[in-house]
């Protein structure tokens, strides 16, 4: 989401005669977007400002400026902090940003932390940077008001508001149209991504008003449906989905089109329910797992990933067990795996004690990433003979003599180059693998 966000900035500069300089050593302001989700994050940040002392002592008119969560997060404390940067800008207030670089004076010290509940910057085309020109995200939706106990993402993005579809077609293609084979739609909790329209309008003012046949009401699945139309060679992807919104309707939509990619990115954060209780996640193990079962029914091909935390507050080894009981009965193909860390503002942060000792929750962790480990792997091996259609994304790091891509369900699979180029579809057979890679060979071009 940070990339789609800077793809943003990037467009909203270079609107106003600045350009991207990609050698820090020349550029006359250095530009941070920044994650606040965890204390690491922000950790991360700080030791790169440190750096960034050094750049400054020979380049002292150089300005620093902390975009994003953290800057959000922390207001005008973190300038008081770090007194290397000059501005902070949140992430509802980028429309601001030229006219802040304009008018910055040496010595000056600018925030703009505003946040909105209508901005979704959809008339901005993003300025893609850093891109391998095939895949692209496409911001969908903005903020999240789950308010899950621990996370300080609702504090952070402001409310959900969900972008007019129609700009986020338009800007699928013309991706398409400059060569893009996959666009990924991003959101918070894109299952509840919800766009209503009055002949024009933004939403319907009155219950009568929705009614009218005139009234526009554009959900998820029909949205994904819309993108899908663009071109069946354009690949359409999606994340993050909240398990508590994941409708049948939309497996049904996902299963309608060979080319929304077969692969649900279902956060479960804890297998226990009385732990899903106090993170407010409005579900319970066995609702989680009934999703499952129906990913499986409507896309029997299709490849689940998830989220977890470990150690969140008053975890029991039970209710950490329960969380490897999850794991086995779903067979995850990847999983991001975290340890809990208690966030500012978080009604965690208010109500609950961070009493999980720093060793348990470490050792937790690692027995979740081993289990999954021997998963990804086991279910890799269940693709050798296999032959999937994959997106060629480039040369693969190891040699030049190899390409690397993905199949719908987000493996990343290598083969040898033959005379094939990257933004090709080519059809691949899986001969080996390990628990993070699939190896195969080309068996037929496209
Ligand atoms: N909107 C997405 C998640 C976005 S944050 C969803 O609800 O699924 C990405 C992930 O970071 C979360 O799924 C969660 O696993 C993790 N995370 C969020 N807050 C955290 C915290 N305080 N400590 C550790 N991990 C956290
Ligand atoms: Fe955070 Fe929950 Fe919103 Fe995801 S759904 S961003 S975890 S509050």
């Amino acid at each position: 989401m940070n990339l789609a966000d800077s793809e943003i900035v990037a467009s909203l500069l270079s609107r106003d005669n600045y350009a991207i300089e990609k050698d820090i050593n020349q550029a006359d302001y250095i530009l941070i977007n920044t994650c606040a989700i965890r204390d690491n994050a922000e950790q991360r940040i700080r030791k790169r400002l440190r750096e960034l002392r050094a750049l400054q002592r020979g380049r002292q008119w150089v300005k620093i400026g902390i975009l994003g969560c953290m800057a959000e997060r922390l207001q005008k404390q973190l300038m008081e902090e770090e007194d290397n940067v000059s501005f902070i800008v949140g992430p509802d207030a980028y429309r601001q940003l030229p006219q802040m670089l304009d008018n910055l004076k040496d010595g000056e010290k600018l925030a703009e932390t505003l946040l909105s509940e209508t901005e979704t910057y959809d008339d901005i085309e993003p300025v893609r940077y850093d891109t391998n020109g095939i895949t692209a995200y496409i911001s969908i939706m903005r903020g999240c008001q789950n308010y899950c106990a621990y996370c300080v993402v609702p504090y952070t993005r402001g409310r959900e508001r969900s972008r007019d579809p129609r700009t986020i077609v338009d800007e699928a293609r013309t991706l398409f149209n400059k060569g893009y084979r996959e666009v990924t739609l991003l959101g918070q909790n894109v299952n509840s991504y919800r766009w209503e329209a009055e002949s024009g309008k933004r939403k319907a003012e009155s219950e009568a008003d929705a009614a009218t046949s005139s009234h526009i009401s554009v959900g998820f699945p029909q949205l994904m449906a819309m993108v899908a139309e663009v071109s069946p060679l354009l690949r359409v992807r999606f994340a993050t989905s909240h398990p508590k919104d994941l409708s049948d309707e939309l497996l049904q939509v996902m299963a309608r089109y060979d080319n929304i990619c077969k692969c649900i990115h279902l956060p479960v954060q804890s297998g226990s329910a009385r732990m899903l209780k106090l993170m407010n996640r409005h579900y319970t193990p066995e609702w989680y797992l009934d999703r499952i079962d129906a990913i499986r029914r409507y896309l029997p091909e299709c490849s689940i990933t998830t989220d977890v935390i470990a150690g969140f507050c008053t975890e029991t080894e039970e209710d950490h067990q329960a969380t490897l009981e999850m794991f086995r009965r779903v067979r995850y193909d990847y999983a991001y795996m975290f340890k809990f860390s208690m966030r500012p503002n978080t009604y965690a942060a208010k109500h609950l004690q961070d009493d999980i000792p720093d060793d348990v929750k470490t050792r937790r962790l690692e027995e979740i990433i081993a289990l999954q480990g021997e998963i990804a792997l086991e279910n890799n091996q269940k693709e050798i003979g296999k032959t999937f259609e994959v997106l060629i994304e480039g040369v693969s790091h190891r040699s030049d003599q190899q390409l690397f891509g993905r199949n719908s369900q987000n493996k990343v699979i290598v083969f040898e180059r033959g005379d094939l180029h990257p933004g090709q579809y080519a059809n691949v057979k899986v001969t080996r693998c390990t628990s993070a890679t699939l190896i195969g060979e080309v068996v037929d071009n496209k």
